[in-house]
């Protein structure tokens, strides 16, 4: 089941951070590092720090994007230093492992975590189902990198310890990050030929259209029947696959 877990890392300027992730992951038998876009690595320092889960840095997938990263999942979970966000729900992390566990029972699932200095970007969390916020002081709530995928890693391996019930939904064949995706840049230009998108409004509305799927979850089928939909809106024949 941990083996179905990505731990994606985006754009870290600290090669020691990515070695401490490594070796965070690893004491909880975490395996998959996904890295995208370092901007030093390999790297000595990374391979001292990661002090012997060396394994991990040398099998990890360097990734161009973040859409490359997330190929294949079908739940995403983003982080922030931040405890409240007005556009995205935000859960503990007890939560978020309970649920990342369950899911990775049934297919490919992943927790990403932003860069040193300013975190995730919006379009970035755009991509994220939900995010998960470590309680901390609010006057000093950014952990060291390193020490927040640690907490998350632990939270994940008791998770799985306790062998969460599976709820209904970790069942259905969820829609995969690349389809949501893909589904939402479709929904955005049918909009637009349609003549419904104001510019002025048009981001902010995508952005709730987007938390909207987020919370539904769609399926492969459900996502496949809207795209439908968005083709025959723009007077197109209905996809066929
Ligand atoms: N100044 C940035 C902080 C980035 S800290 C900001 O305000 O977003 C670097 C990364 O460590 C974050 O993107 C997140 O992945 C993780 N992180 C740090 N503190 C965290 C916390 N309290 N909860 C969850 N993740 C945290």
């Amino acid at each position: 089941m941990l083996n179905n877990i990505r731990i994606v890392l985006v754009d870290t300027s600290h090669p020691g951070n990515i070695g401490a992730a490594a070796r965070a992951m690893k004491n909880m038998s975490l395996q998959q590092l996904h890295l995208v876009t370092p901007q030093l690595f390999p790297h000595q320092e990374a391979t001292s720090r990661a002090s012997g889960a060396d394994d991990l840095l040398n099998s990890a997938q360097v990734a161009h994007s973040l859409d490359d990263a997330l190929v294949g999942c079908r739940l995403v979970v983003g982080t922030s230093a931040r405890a409240r966000s007005v556009d995205w729900p935000v859960v503990s992390p007890r939560e978020a492992a309970a649920k990342l566990v369950q899911e990775a029972a049934h297919g490919e699932v992943a927790l990403v975590f932003g860069r040193e200095r300013s975190g995730l970007s919006n379009s970035e969390l755009d991509r994220c189902t939900f995010l998960v916020h470590i309680p901390t002081n609010e006057a000093y709530s950014s952990l060291n990198l390193g020490a927040a995928v640690q907490v998350l890693a632990y939270e994940i391996f008791q998770a799985q310890l306790q062998q969460v019930e599976l709820t209904d939904e970790s069942t259905r064949d969820l829609a995969t990050a690349e389809m949501l995706q893909g589904f939402h840049e479709h929904l955005a230009q049918a909009l637009d030929d349609v003549g419904f998108t104001q510019p002025k409004q048009s981001k902010k509305l995508l952005r709730r259209l987007r938390s909207l799927f987020q919370r539904a979850r769609p399926d492969k089928d459900e996502i496949n029947i809207m795209r439908g939909i968005l083709s025959a809106m723009q007077g197109r024949k209905s996809m066929r696959r």
